[in-house]
């Protein structure tokens, strides 16, 4: 048997966190198994549904690998096999219409609070009704709801996450599969869409526990065959509440715009909720497809944790070539209107040294820009914190710096020779280099983290290191004076 499994999302929002890790867990699934990964665009909700949505998840699935094999299909095409499913139902006395005017169905909900279980009072109304006042009424276009008839007993099955899991059917109420306006709803149109599209393997949140029941009669009283289903664990944010804008960004777009590589964001989707079963926390998608097994998905619930997504970033920058990073940061570089990608690409080997380094401690692509902008643009902007953290003593800063700087104007332009004028200078001074490298730093780049400053001497080459030296010098006085 193929595997056949779906991705089935809303276009009501973007697609957050918690429904890519949906479709990272299907494809992933579909991918070990050598299977099918099914993509339906569930659009029943006109009002709430826009194109636009469908186009930014599409981005969004695209953006993190999660190539479909099928689809993108819309639920909104099978309005006609969704019909006659209802009416299949009602045929077959498995369904009923339900004429309950908006004053019953509000009487019927206060009372359903003091009744006990299997209290259904719009079937018994339903059946009271007599055939001969039911098809008057559907004669005279009196409108009706058609629901389902939830038979007695209980419904069992095997979940993939949590093992067997049972619902007494008493607590199901008969729900409505068509409204009076034709409209399917969520379970039925899901049902029908499944079965059509032979779904074998049905993994989502754990949001719909409650709907399996429903949707597993559905199956049996159509006559199709029952997929496996699985729920994953719901996320949380760090407070131990559902994951929500509280937390921070939820929707995937927000992170691709902050510069989060999808090779990262796939990777922490898929700790949120998979064990790989040791310590290795560094994957790469084809990895994760080979060593992804539903049995380690977890049963209780992940927490979000951004730091950790952030970590992951750093680790999978660090461990991509210049080269590859290079559209990406020269794109976002652009974004930032302060200069052109050909002023950066002309200088390609340069360009891509400077990525090299700069990707080392960066932890989103918008780090290696704003990082970078201090070695691409001609100016350098001294970072406030950075110059009141390391130019303390502008007095003895300025007077150090002037000293580097005529040493280091003969030195050959080479890390180890940069490194040893400057050891020497400070032997002389009677400090520790990290004395003259803070102030340095600042000097050379405005900020307080860099690479390493012989690197970044490198980098910037002679004359503009000793122009940046000479301009924090006079900064540095006139502080002082001030
Ligand atoms: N459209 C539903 C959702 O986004 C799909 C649920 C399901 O996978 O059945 O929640």
């Amino acid at each position: 048997m193929t595997v056949r499994v779906r991705f089935a999302p809303s276009p009501t929002g973007h697609l957050h966190v918690g429904g890519a890790r949906t479709a990272l867990f299907n494809w992933l699934f579909a991918r070990k198994s050598e299977g099918v990964f099914v993509l339906r665009i569930e659009d029943t909700d006109r009002e709430r549904s826009s194109d636009a949505m469908t186009e930014a998840i599409l981005h969004a699935l695209r953006w993190l690998g999660l190539d479909w094999d099928e689809g993108p299909f819309f639920q909104s095409q099978g309005l006609s096999r969704h019909q006659a499913d209802a009416q299949r139902l009602l045929e077959s006395a498995l369904a009923y219409r339900d004429f309950s005017t908006p004053e019953e169905v509000a009487r019927d909900r206060e009372a359903l609070i003091r009744a006990g279980r299997g209290y259904r009072p719009a079937r018994d109304r339903a059946d009271a009704l007599g055939p001969e006042e039911e098809t008057r009424r559907v004669e005279a276009g009196v409108p009706y709801a058609i629901r389902f008839r939830v038979r007695p007993g209980e419904t069992v099955w095997e979940d993939l996450v949590h093992g067997i899991t049972r619902f007494n059917n008493e607590d199901i109420d008969d729900l409505t599969i068509l409204r009076s306006d034709g409209t399917p709803t969520y379970n039925l149109a899901v049902v029908s869409d499944d079965a059509e599209m032979g779904i074998t393997h049905v993994i989502r949140g754990d949001d719909h526990l409650s709907n399996t029941p429903k949707q597993i009669l559905l199956y049996q009283a159509l006559g199709k065959s029952v997929p496996v289903f699985g729920h994953v664990p719901m996320i949380l944010g760090p407070d131990g509440k559902r994951l929500s804008k509280r937390h921070g960004a939820t929707s995937i777009a927000e992170y691709e715009d902050q510069g989060i590589l999808p090779g990262a964001m796939v990777n922490f989707l898929a700790l949120l909720g998979w064990n790989p079963g040791d310590e290795q926390e560094i994957f790469e998608l084809p990895e994760i497809v080979e060593r992804f097994t539903v049995e380690r998905i977890l049963k209780k619930s992940s927490v979000f944790d951004l730091e950790k997504l952030s970590w992951l970033t750093g680790r999978h920058l660090s461990r991509t070539p210049a080269s590859r990073l290079e559209p990406l940061v020269t794109e976002r570089f652009a974004r930032s209107g302060k200069t052109s990608p050909e002023a950066l690409t002309g200088r390609m080997d340069w360009y891509l040294g400077l990525i090299g380094l700069l990707k080392e401690r960066a932890r989103s692509l918008d780090d290696i820009v704003e990082q970078g902008m201090a070695y691409v643009l001609h100016e350098v902007v001294y970072e406030e914190a950075a110059v009141s953290k390391h130019w303390k003593d502008p007095q003895w800063a300025s007077a150090a710096l002037d000293r580097l700087g005529e040493r280091l104007s003969g030195c050959p332009w080479l890390p180890e020779d940069l490194e040893s004028e400057l050891r020497g200078l400070a032997a002389d001074l009677g400090v520790g280099a990290g004395r003259l490298i803070h102030p340095l730093r600042v000097a050379l780049t405005g900020q307080a983290v860099s690479p390493g400053i012989f690197d970044v001497m490198v980098l910037l080459g002679r004359e503009r290191t000793l122009g940046r030296i000479g301009r924090a010098v006079s900064a540095m006085r006139s502080k002082g004076k001030g």
